[in-house]
């Protein structure tokens, strides 16, 4: 990512990105790609016929940023990276506002705190994984190792999603659980 928001270089000078916070990857199209120019509102003069052209062609930017599915992410990036983001809005924000925000950001969490802002990400993403890892319960086992023994002879696997439920099946689901709730499947 250079900061021309098409993957154009925009001049002979590559300035790399600070990869502690990486622009986030999407496969939805974002407006800032198919209509750049509307972000880009420096470059839009004000006329005799629009004298407000400058600030309408910001508040269509802000909107189109405020329905982005990545404005968090694209935010965070923006800010730790002023040099790629001198102009133009970038996750509904002005030069100025994100001046404003990088100043707050200082104050609160120190120089650094863009690597604080990345270790409080990385910590967010290693939880939401170990979330997902959870190990199923005793009581998850032993109904999967219940319903493999009291259906020994089924004669193919049952697509619960696909297949409608038959009464031999019916009454089986119900002794399995009838055990679990005794106890006596733990
Ligand atoms: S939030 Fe960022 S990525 Fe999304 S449209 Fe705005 S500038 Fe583009």
């Amino acid at each position: 990512m250079n900061g021309n928001r098409t993957g154009v270089p925009q001049s002979s000078t590559f300035i790399v990105a600070d990869d502690r916070i990486p622009f986030p990857e999407t496969d939805q199209v974002l407006r800032c790609r198919t209509s750049p120019a509307l972000f880009q509102i420096e470059d839009i003069p004000n006329t005799d016929q629009d004298p407000r052209a400058r600030e309408k062609a910001l508040a269509q930017a802000k909107h189109a940023c405020s329905g982005c599915p990545i404005v968090r992410d694209c935010l965070k990036w923006a800010l730790a990276n002023p040099t790629l983001t001198r102009t133009g809005v970038w996750a509904a924000t002005t030069k100025r506002d994100r001046t404003q925000l990088r100043k707050q950001l200082m104050a609160r969490l120190g120089e650094d705190w863009v690597g604080v802002v990345a270790e409080r990400d990385r910590h967010r993403r290693e939880r939401a994984r170990a979330a997902r890892a959870v190990p199923p319960t005793a009581r998850e086992l032993a109904l999967a190792r219940l319903e493999l023994e009291s259906i020994p002879t089924r004669p193919a696997p049952y697509n619960r999603w696909k297949e409608p439920i038959t009464p031999q099946r019916a009454a089986s689901n119900l002794r399995v659980l009838a055990l679990v709730a005794s106890g006596k499947a733990a």
